[in-house]
């Protein structure tokens, strides 16, 4: 489960909670929705420094399915925030060689929402955190 792994990546150095208030489930490739949904939580954890708080939250707001994870890490400058999703795009390549990576996560992310009709919404303040929302019809779903 993301949460899981998510905590096994944080080893203990950040309050990760999980906020379940639906029990609306996507259609698709589960796999390629649960690789989607852990790497937002792996770059939370990643770019979060010790004692930070991640939030996940799986939820329904009318016809629309959220999974969010959000962090109180470095955040992303604004000028960043449009090409995160390209292939091999990480902000700063000094600390992303610290921080390991290959800068495809969010590449992926982006293919596999799509091949399940959802989209990306990312708000990020530097110095501040980010949230990373996934957003599905809920039309796909069975409750
Ligand atoms: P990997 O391929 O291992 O996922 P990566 O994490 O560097 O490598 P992406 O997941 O695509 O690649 O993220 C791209 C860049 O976006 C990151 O290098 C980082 O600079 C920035 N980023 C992603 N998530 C966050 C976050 N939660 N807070 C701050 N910056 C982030
Ligand atoms: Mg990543």
């Amino acid at each position: 489960e993301v949460l899981q792994e998510a905590r096994v990546v944080s080893a203990g150095r950040h309050r990760i909670d999980l906020d379940c208030a639906t029990h609306a489930r996507l259609l698709g490739n589960a796999k390629e929705l649960y690789s989607a949904m852990a790497n937002l939580a792996i770059n939370a954890v990643r770019y979060t420094p010790e004692g930070g708080r991640i939030q996940i939250s799986w939820r329904q707001r009318g016809s629309v399915v959220e999974y969010a994870v959000k962090d109180d890490g470095i955040g992303i400058a604004p000028e960043h925030i449009p090409r995160l999703t390209e292939r091999f795009y990480r902000v700063d390549r000094g600390r992303s060689r610290e921080t390991g990576g290959t800068g495809l996560g969010l590449a992926i992310v982006k293919h596999v929402l799509s091949r399940h009709q959802g989209d990306l919404l990312i708000d990020s303040e530097p110095g501040r955190g980010s949230t990373f929302t996934a957003c599905f019809p809920a039309r796909r779903l069975v409750a």
